[in-house]
């Protein structure tokens, strides 16, 4: 397991204000597992009010806009979730690649401007079920890498990255822990390759796809993982929880 495993809550587009109530009890739990980096992204609505209630927890936002401040009706740039409270940002996930035809050109773009701003980045990638059905993760997900990556000496704390393969992601299924180690395996030596064995020691790798508390143990244990992106699990604190009890 890694040296401090990051898991990160990722509430999509759920939440109004009677959710802060989760955000608490995960707060208060999180001071309990110090050894366990706990985070959530709530959506935009609710980064301002979830920094408030959060003692212990990250809080991030799911996306930003690459630009400056300007005409972009219904856009939130990377300024504007810092100053509401974000420390992080997830950028690059398959459902913004799909629903907003987001291109890697267009995520290293956002990753470049999150990082101006002073937040670190949560970058998603992850292969369809066709893709691997063909052979070709890897390629897939290296190439996704490789276009978005950002061009900095030392990514340290600032960068992690997370490995989500489209066909886990919400579907219950998850890949095997064979899948998951030889596909970090081989992100880790792109890191190694991009920014050196040094600066890139620090990068976290997280999986994601269907973790849930009854699997997160064996998943955080499968070499490389750094920890773990979780969408549905993290909507309500007591599984979210689980799975933090399953990284400590
Ligand atoms: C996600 O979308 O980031 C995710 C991992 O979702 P789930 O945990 O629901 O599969």
């Amino acid at each position: 397991m890694a040296e401090r495993p990051y898991i990160v809550g990722n509430w999509k587009m759920n939440g109004t204000r009677a959710m802060l109530s989760e955000a608490r009890a995960i707060d208060r739990a999180a001071q309990r597992y110090m050894k366990v980096e706990v985070a959530v992204a709530p959506p935009y609505t609710l980064i301002h009010a979830v920094h408030k209630e959060a003692e212990q927890i990250g809080v991030g936002a799911q996306d930003c806009h690459a630009g400056p401040e300007g005409a972009h009706t219904g856009d939130i740039n990377a300024p504007m979730v810092a100053d509401a409270g974000a420390k992080f940002v997830i950028l690059g996930h398959s459902e913004r690649r799909q629903d907003h035809a987001e291109t890697n050109e267009c995520i290293n773009a956002k990753i470049e401007s999150a990082i101006d701003a002073g937040l670190r980045v949560i970058l998603c990638c992850g292969e369809t079920l066709e893709t691997r059905d063909a052979g070709k993760a890897e390629e897939f997900v290296l190439g996704q890498l490789k276009a978005a990556l950002p061009k900095f000496e030392d990514p340290a704390e600032r960068l992690t990255v997370a490995y989500e393969p489209i066909w886990a992601i919400g579907t219950g299924r998850t890949a095997t822990a064979d899948d998951i180690a030889a596909m970090h395996g081989a992100i880790r030596q792109l890191l190694v390759d991009t920014y050196g064995e040094e600066a890139s020691a620090m990068v976290r790798i997280l999986y994601g796809g269907s973790v849930k508390p009854e699997n997160a143990r064996e998943i955080l244990a499968t070499p490389e993982v750094g920890g773990a992106l979780v969408g549905g699990a993290s909507l309500s604190a007591e599984s979210f929880l689980g799975i933090v009890v399953g990284a400590s």
